[in-house]
């Protein structure tokens, strides 16, 4: 391993090993096994709180995503409402389904805005579009606000896909994040906040969603003694293995989380005097000590450098931007990261229909993704802190002489 800090790098330990090795020994070298059963059971109990919740472990939060699109009927004719801002995985799910994509801007915490949402669903009704369903992401590891986009689509009967992918053990009002769509997808993809090494799971408290999607991750084999197949499936399913390590995972969520946690609040600490400078969906820490991602499981940090002189080509006020910063971390031998380009200025997305302000824009203009790993050491943490100080106070005195 380098001793290069990494953004969100697989955190293991013995138990894991021990998990994998009992497994491997069990004999179930093999896609499914009771590893998959017992994992699936798990983390529905977590997300679900012991409702009706069930689980389907794939091979990637992209498969969940798209069998989830699938039974919800998404498909060539209808469209798919979905945020601008995410990674391209949630779009393209709704492309493999034939369904048109159509795109919302941010909030100022980067998820998707509730009121440009309604106001895009209420426009694409009144045309007579056909919506499928809305995605919403829960970006960062943050709960998009459901209290204001649940009762919406309700109203509207339009059904709701959580891509909680980034936001595994997040809460807001009312629930954890996974739990607030007809279905929801999550990701163990080797830099989310917990890993399989690659996986992905597909939640929701409808049987009958999970039964067709279960049904189709198993390349359509109808339950007869002999191979038979009326429709086209995939080949999605989670190995028992990896399972395996899933389930040591989970066992240790809480603690990762803590961990991710903790490393944020060093990062705020530290930027809280500095104008112009704020972390990502955090507000400032009121006199009790709310700071506003007390749900969120901070799976990355991001910072977003905004204010007067901000513009969208990577400066930020005092020439201080995110390629700048990027660049300074890089050569310090650290992983910073842009946020998601939005998917409205993506190339292959470029003539899907989008409903903007400007915010999404604004905030790949304006954010990077900081160090966030639950194994960074304190010493990783603080070589991080020591550049993002040193670049900081340089761009304030730059301010101060021009
Ligand atoms: C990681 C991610 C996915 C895809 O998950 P994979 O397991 O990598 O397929 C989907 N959506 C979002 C927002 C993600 O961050």
């Amino acid at each position: 391993m380098s001793d290069r800090v990494l953004l969100s790098q697989a955190h293991v330990t013995e138990l894991e090993e021990e998990y994998v090795l009992r497994a491997l020994r069990s004999g179930w070298v093999a896609p499914l096994g009771p590893e998959v059963d017992a994992f699936e059971a798990e983390v529905a109990a977590r997300v679900g709180d012991g409702g009706e919740m069930g689980a389907l472990a794939l091979a990637s939060g992209t498969a969940a995503l798209h069998l989830a699109l699938e039974g919800m009927g998404a498909r060539p004719g209808r469209c798919v409402v979905l945020p601008s801002m995410t990674f391209a995985a949630s779009a393209n799910a709704v492309a493999y389904t034939g369904a048109e994509p159509v795109f919302v801007d941010s909030g100022d915490d980067a998820n998707v805005s509730p009121a440009l949402l309604v106001e895009a669903v209420d426009t694409l009704l009144d045309e007579g579009v056909d919506i499928a369903a809305v995605m919403t992401v829960d970006l960062f590891g943050r709960a998009c606000d459901y209290a204001a986009i649940a009762p919406a689509l309700a109203e509207r009967g339009i059904p709701l896909l959580e891509d909680a992918a980034e936001a595994l053990g997040a809460t807001t009002a009312g629930g954890a994040a996974g739990s607030f769509g007809r279905a929801a997808a999550l990701s163990f993809n080797g830099n989310k906040i917990m890993t399989t090494s690659g996986g992905g799971m597909l939640l929701s408290s409808d049987p009958e969603l999970l039964a067709r999607a279960r049904y189709l991750s198993t390349q359509a084999r109808r339950p007869v003694p002999w191979y038979e197949h009326t429709e086209i499936g995939y080949n999605y399913r989670l190995s028992n293995i990896l399972a395996a390590l899933g389930r040591a995972q989970l066992v240790r969520l809480d603690d990762m989380i803590a961990r991710r946690r903790a490393i944020r609040a060093y990062y705020a600490d530290l930027v809280d005097g500095f104008d112009g400078v704020r972390i990502l969906g955090r507000a400032p820490g009121g006199p009790d000590g709310a700071t506003g991602d007390e749900g969120d499981n901070c799976w990355l940090t991001c910072l977003v450098i905004d204010g007067p002189g901000c513009t969208t080509d990577g400066l930020g006020p005092d020439g201080l931007g995110p390629d700048a910063l990027i660049a300074r971390f890089g050569e310090a031998g650290i992983e910073a990261r842009h946020l998601w380009k939005p998917m409205h200025l993506q190339p292959v997305f470029a003539d899907s229909r989008a409903f903007l302000d400007g915010t999404s824009e604004r905030l790949f203009g304006s954010g990077i993704t900081l160090p966030s790993g639950s194994a960074l050491t304190d010493a990783e943490v603080e070589r991080v802190g020591g550049v993002l100080q040193s670049a900081l106070s340089a761009s304030r005195e730059r301010r101060a002489q021009p």
